[in-house]
């Protein structure tokens, strides 16, 4: 326990919350608070977390804020239950978030402009610029919400430290054969020309916009006949321009059918397709397989046929379905299961769209021509060329590009992959691994996106990033280096940057044929980076001060649920794919926040209160209780309700720190000191409080053990408003024994301010430290509960159930509660209350006596007569308050004595004796009404 001192530091009953942290925040500071809980607790009990390093923006959203609080809430936890929490800051500083905003300031309109304008040189130094600038608004919102983080020694994912560790994660994979280069289909953003992921599109539901347009049944005439025609259906009028090959799947029937002059081969599941009129007749059956080879008279011809590569030409595919459409496909290269059944039958692969999304000049129709503009014009020429079968409108969804907002095209990239389909059932076996709070999610989205992952497109055609490590030489032989000094070794040249273009001037001689290689121009995904942050964070494995077993897997991460198919997705894949293992032990998922209308928080719609306003309003203690309390915590969508925020102080810190002020009040007053003596015979009241405290612990440690911050919270909330201040505190006000209640209570706020220092650091350190003059309560450990009495909790409960009822029924009758009244009586299966509760409760509801009676479920009557002797009792007691009232406004210390007069007066002398002990009266007289200091 603590130091004994003479007096306790006088509380102000009107504190400011917010000037309270701030001074709290420079204390911290000043005695560096954060670096000695660190450094206090040996580093062979650790517990890492793995920290999502934001990406580097001017100011932080509440989604970051929201993120941050329980990044701060379990080190502090774990610290205080003595481990060693490591807490270094990252930012996320590549990629094209980055490189979008450098484009605006320096004016490009396209990536043509970075290479032709600014030159690559200058844009990468722009965007390093960048990154130093906008960092620093970060720290104010970071100290204000209480987060310990080591801020000054923050890393970034473009210090070459980091970057040689990516250059390591990428070489170790590739070592294992798990990435490859080809030729595959991905979403890709003509405007920031470069593929995207797709899971970058699927982690907001704002990527995906509704579109009106045609779709089309096209007419292809079977090579050797005159008038017979496959009907094939499409969406994608840009892409006929292109079509080397049509499919159908071999286990359907089709059917010819005689319309008007014309014959057409479709699906018999699909008749529906046909205009009504003229009249069709169906002529002849046939199956998918009958038609696997016929060839068909191309729309357009004007490419090149490699030798050995087929065109127009029927090809069997099992991805066809009669569900929609003809049951016959058009392919083009522009799809993914396109492109795998055109390699596997060796069709002509036409790419007749360049980078920036314009059809190559060599094509006929809309030549030049963004693609999606010569949907038109294609149609009209094969309308013009009857060739149009039919046209009708649909309503589709597509992707667009999560940075700039451009439609996505599904384009073929010559790019370089992760074989996640190799990967899979591993992934599914480490994450059996994961404890996911909550835990529908592991089963749930994470599995269903682990099912549906196509393989991992990681390279991106831009600039700012970590480059792709592999030296190509003409003659196949690749080079990939997995460190810098393996890379100096091999080019003789010395490598300061890693970035682009120094790292394209470095060369390398081959290995086989002697020729000079250069590296392949591509820059990482910078979710490789993000998903390599365990390692690369610690500069692993180059720096020996780390031991992988030291942190990896951690044992904890937390970000939102877009997240799910991002980062934890990413950082599993890498993780298994180095050490077939999970890449974190517990996974906390949160929700959104969402704006006051319900949409997502954006500045156009104005829907969102200023962070940093609430903050200086209520302060980080109340928007910690706030969120960490709500079912954002469980994975669900919330909107940001400032009233929700502002209750936190009322409903909380308010309670708080009126217990406080109370005790120190009383405390000081009776001269009490921190000595604890052991013989104090302690009262049923303190016996239930300590048996309900040390219930709170056990219920608290478990639930930040299962990272379930709403249960702490609400715990706590609970035993502070309804225990100590509603029953523990009420009940004691008046009360004979003070050693047994300052001890009590004492000890319960001291033990309580640990209990919530992780949630409420700031007002538990501010508590803790002028009751106990410790250095803070954040360097102290864990409170460990001991035995509590489960009865004692269940009779108190019971006898606050009967007082519940007492007060209701004179609050329907209209009785005071000062009106003191003869008799309870209360029916009950249970056994009688021990004399002590039932005294409390007697004494809470103002009632002289107690009748017990035998019988089903709890029922409480109350004698209601008022008696002479009840009255003149009655208004004692309200000519007490007026005098304490009356004390209370003239600012009349607790000491102090006063002379009163009043036009009435008890005559009982046992209530004359009662008044002048609660009021400190010395003198009555009975004249008008008054209250004054004695003299
Ligand atoms: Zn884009
Ligand atoms: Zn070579």
């Amino acid at each position: 326990m603590a130091k004994s001192k003479k007096y306790f530091k006088k509380v102000n009953p009107r504190q400011n919350f917010p000037e309270l942290e701030e001074e709290q925040l420079k204390y911290w500071q000043k005695n560096k608070t954060f670096e000695k809980s660190v450094q206090n607790r040996s580093s062979n009990k650790r517990w890492t977390f793995l920290d999502g390093p934001p990406f580097i923006t001017g100011s932080p959203h509440y989604g970051s804020l929201l993120s941050s609080i329980p990044k701060d809430i379990f080190p502090r936890f774990w610290t205080m239950k003595g481990y060693q929490v490591r807490r270094v800051w990252g930012w996320d500083c590549h990629g094209l978030p980055a490189e979008n905003k450098v484009e605006n300031k320096l004016g490009l309109q396209s990536k043509r402009d970075i290479e032709e304008k600014v030159g690559v040189k200058n844009f990468i130094s722009e965007c390093k610029s960048y990154v130093s600038d906008v960092s620093s608004e970060w720290k104010w919102y970071i100290d204000h919400i209480a987060r310990w983080v080591d801020y000054k020694n923050a890393y970034k994912t473009m210090d070459r430290d980091y970057m040689e560790s990516v250059m390591w994660v990428f070489k170790s994979i590739y070592e294992k054969g798990l990435i490859y280069k080809g030729l595959r289909v991905s979403l890709y953003c003509p405007h920031c020309s470069t593929p995207i992921s797709n899971f970058e599109v699927a982690m907001d539901t704002d990527n995906y916009k509704e579109v009106n347009e045609t779709s089309n049944t096209y007419k292809y005439k079977l090579e050797g006949e005159n008038s017979t025609y496959f009907l094939a259906w499409s969406t994608t009028p840009w892409n006929k321009l292109a079509t080397p090959a049509l499919a159908v799947n071999p286990k359907i029937k089709y059917v010819k059918v005689k319309q008007g002059s014309e014959f057409y081969i479709l699906s018999e599941d699909r008749l529906e397709m046909l205009n009504d009129k003229p009249k069709y007749k169906v002529v002849e059956k046939m199956k998918g397989s009958d038609l696997v080879g016929l060839k068909f008279e191309p729309h357009y011809d004007y490419f090149k046929i490699e030798k050995g590569k087929k065109a127009f030409e029927i090809i069997p595919a099992d991805f066809v379905t009669t569900d929609e459409g003809t049951g016959i496909v058009t392919i083009a290269a522009y799809g993914e299961e396109d492109l795998a059944v055109m390699k596997k039958h060796n069709i002509q692969i036409v790419l007749h769209v360049d980078e920036y999304g314009h059809l190559k000049k060599d094509v006929p129709v809309g030549g030049g021509m963004y693609y999606l503009k010569a949907n038109k014009l294609v149609n009209q020429d094969l309308a013009d060329r009857k060739l149009v079968y039919s046209e009708e409108e649909i309503k589709h969804t597509v992707p667009t590009c999560w940075r700039c907002g451009t439609r996505l095209i599904h384009a073929p990239q010559d790019a370089w992959y992760v074989n996640i389909e190799s990967l899979k059932s591993r992934l599914f076996k480490n994450n059996k691994n994961v404890n996911w709070v909550p835990g529908h999610f592991k089963h749930g989205r994470f599995e269903n996106s682990l099912e549906a992952a196509p393989d991992w497109c990681i390279s991106r055609s831009r600039y700012w990033g970590s480059p792709v490590p592999v030296w190509e030489c003409s003659c196949g032989q690749r080079f990939v280096p997995g460190s810098i000094a393996e890379l100096e070794q091999k080019s003789g040249q010395k490598i300061d940057d890693l970035h682009k273009p120094e790292i394209d001037e470095v060369t390398i001689k081959c290995d086989k044929c002697g020729k000079v290689a250069h590296r392949v121009p591509e820059v990482l995904d910078s979710w490789i980076e993000a998903g390599s942050a365990s390692f690369a964070e610690r500069h692993f494995p180059f720096d020996k001060s780390y031991k992988l077993k030291d942190f990896f897997p951690p044992d904890f991460i937390v970000e939102y649920t877009g997240q799910i198919r991002a980062w934890f997705y990413v950082l599993h894949v890498i993780s298994t794919a180095l050490y077939d293992s999970n890449a974190f032990k517990n996974v906390v998922v949160t929700g959104v926040i969402l704006g006051s209308d319900g949409r997502k928080m954006s500045k156009n719609y104005g829907n969102y209160p200023d962070p940093r306003k609430l903050i200086e309003t209520y302060g980080g203690d109340a928007l910690r209780l706030y969120l960490m309390g709500s079912p954002v915590m469980k994975g669900e969508d919330i909107v940001i309700s400032e009233e929700e925020y502002r209750n936190q102080v009322k409903n909380y810190l308010l309670p708080l720190w009126n217990v406080y002020n109370f005790f120190v009040t009383y405390a000081n007053l009776d001269g009490w000191q921190t000595s604890i003596n052991k013989d104090i015979k302690q009262t049923v009241l303190d016996k239930w409080v300590i048996s309900s405290f040390n219930k709170l612990i056990v219920s608290v440690t478990q639930a930040l053990e299962n990272y379930d911050t709403p249960v702490a919270v609400e715990a706590l909330r609970e035993f502070l408003v309804k225990d100590l201040s509603g029953w523990y505190i009420r009940r004691s006000r008046d009360r004979e024994n003070k050693i047994a209640f300052y001890q009590t209570a004492f000890g319960i706020l001291t033990e309580f301010c640990k209990l919530s220092a992780p949630l409420t650091p700031f007002i538990s350190d501010n508590i803790y430290q002028s009751l106990t003059n410790e250095e803070s309560v954040h360097l102290t450990d864990w409170p460990k509960a001991e035995k509590f009495d489960q009865q004692l909790i269940d009779d108190m409960k019971f006898a606050r159930e009967i007082v519940e009822r007492g007060h209701s029924i004179r609050k329907s009758e209209q009785i005071p509660v000062r009106q003191p009244l003869s008799k309870i009586t209360i029916k009950t299966e249970r056994a009688e209350l021990s004399s002590e509760i039932l005294e409390l409760v007697l004494d809470e509801l103002n009632v002289k006596k107690a009748s017990w009676e035998k019988g089903p479920e709890l029922d409480v009557r109350l004698d209601t007569k008022i008696t002479p002797e009840l009255k003149e009792e009655a208004d004692t007691r309200k000519l007490i308050r007026d005098i304490q009232i009356e004390r209370k406004k003239q600012n009349v210390e607790l000491t102090d004595k006063v002379e009163v007069s009043s036009p009435w007066l008890p005559e009982d002398p046992q209530l004359i004796d009662w008044l002048k002990e609660k009021t400190g009266a010395v003198k009555l007289s009975k004249s008008k009404f008054s209250v004054k200091l004695s003299s």
